[in-house]
């Protein structure tokens, strides 16, 4: 017993390969090597596998009543939690804040403003196992003496229940900090107000096209210590986000190094992370992106989980302090946006059409499930790329109708901007069939291999 309930320096390279996705060369990821991952990592890391990762949440579109009933019961008094409910969904769900610790270091972690991203949800319920299950570790003792934790977590359960940005009522409520004219955003700002604390965690997810700065690598992570003022000042708070930042890269370099990147930190007035910022909280934000074979983004939850006990721990300790803000800075920004899928080179063969060799370009409305698609561009797109290309040359590229489509629609099916319905085939009848595109991707059939 003795032995799994003491985290000991252990090296990180021993870290599990499921998670190892492709890195930088090495001298891109040179600069991580000034600082060492936290010792607890590898046994924390397995640890998780074994005993802390929360089953069934395995489907990031989860409702919000399921994740309260698999999240409420781990946050029980009797392990030391406290829950009280705050208010109101816009439809009347329950937002609901739980409290753990007896430090005096406060600390405010937010989740799913936006509903549809569910990522650091899951690793609260993660957490929440973590604090409870598992009192006598040393971290988790280090976390109940000097630090409390507030969490509002599934803030926007309106948005959760459709899987949608905004809530019930249309509201992007991370541009309604500001006005709170919606009862999620008030909560969230009443509870800051009312509990004062000096660190806040802003949690959500980002677009999968992301790329890391100017390089093709997809960011897995972005973070970003919001601006407090127009002139993007670093004040002690400010100073002390961005030293958190850097304990969280400390954590997520072993596993995603060169995936790692940071948000432009344009001081946005209507923003929750800015004007939370503004209020004198050292705020971080932590976007989750995509990783490659990761579509229910299980391994970015547990990195999430990873990267939020390595922020706290270093408040608890007071580790963060002095940490060298260049990690931070040198971080590349958030950069260009790839597309979802690149169909190059085939040969386009509408009924009544003249054929003509065209790449084709699709976004999906689920990108990492690719489900939704819809055509985004036609014709000489060479120069693009995208997060999955496939080679179409030497097949046809057959249209047909979406299932339902008015009269009027189907004149217009191979357009920009309608739903994605097309064959690639070895006749340019669309009768020998290669690989289809229903709107989604059928993930059991393959994509074509070489085809001449
Ligand atoms: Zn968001």
């Amino acid at each position: 017993m003795r032995r799994t309930l003491a985290l000991c320096l252990l090296s990180a390279a021993s870290l599990v390969p499921w998670l190892s996705i492709a890195g930088p060369p090495a001298d891109e990821a040179g600069a991580a090597a000034a600082m060492p991952p936290p010792a607890w990592l590898s046994e924390l890391d397995a640890l998780y596998d074994a005993r802390i990762r929360v089953p069934d949440l395995e489907d990031r579109a989860f409702s919000p009543e399921h994740w309260w009933d698999v999240a409420g019961p781990l946050a029980s008094e009797a392990r030391g939690f406290r829950t009280e409910q705050i208010g109101r969904s816009a439809e009347g769900r329950p937002l609901r804040h739980v409290a753990w610790g007896q430090g005096r270091k406060r600390v405010l972690l937010w989740s799913q403003m936006h509903g549809d991203e569910s990522t650091a949800s899951m690793a609260l319920a993660d957490l929440f196992r973590f604090l409870g299950e598992h009192p006598d570790l040393p971290i988790v003792q280090r976390l109940r003496q000097d630090t409390t934790l507030d969490f509002l977590p599934v803030m926007n359960p309106d948005g959760a229940a459709r899987f949608q940005r905004r809530n019930a009522q249309g509201i992007d409520i991370n541009r309604d900090a500001r006005t709170l004219v919606s009862p999620e955003a008030r909560a969230l700002h009443d509870l800051r107000e009312r509990l004062k604390p000096a660190f806040g965690f802003n949690l959500h997810d980002q677009q999968p096209g992301y790329r890391a700065g100017d390089s093709d690598r997809g960011t897995a992570i972005a973070l970003l210590a919001p601006a407090y003022n127009e002139a993007r000042e670093v004040n002690a708070a400010r100073a002390s986000a961005i030293e958190v930042a850097v304990a969280i890269r400390a954590v997520l370099e072993p596993y995603i190094a060169g995936h790692i990147a940071k948000w432009d930190d344009t001081f946005n007035p209507r923003a929750f992370g800015d004007l939370t910022s503004k209020a004198g909280v050292s705020t971080v934000l932590i976007e989750s992106g995509a990783i490659d074979g990761d579509p229910q983004k299980q391994r970015l939850r547990k990195l999430n989980f990873l990267a939020l006990v390595g922020a706290l721990d270093a408040i608890a300790t007071g580790s963060h302090a002095g940490l060298p803000r260049a990690l931070y800075e040198d971080l590349p920004e958030n950069g260009k946006v790839w597309p979802d899928l690149l169909i190059k080179g085939g040969t386009l063969a509408l009924p009544g059409q003249p054929q003509a060799k065209v790449d084709v370009l699709v976004d999906f409305e689920q990108p990492l499930l690719e489900r939704g698609g819809a055509i985004a561009d036609i014709g000489d797109l060479s120069d693009r790329r995208a997060r999955r290309t496939i080679d179409a040359s030497g097949l046809y590229i057959v249209p047909f109708d979406p299932p339902g489509a008015s009269a009027d629609r189907k004149r217009k099916t191979f357009a920009p901007d309608r739903p994605a319905y097309f064959r690639l085939s070895r006749d340019p009848q669309g009768r020998d069939v290669v690989w289809t595109l229903a709107g989604d991707v059928d993930p059991a059939k393959p994509e074509p291999a070489t085809t001449r």
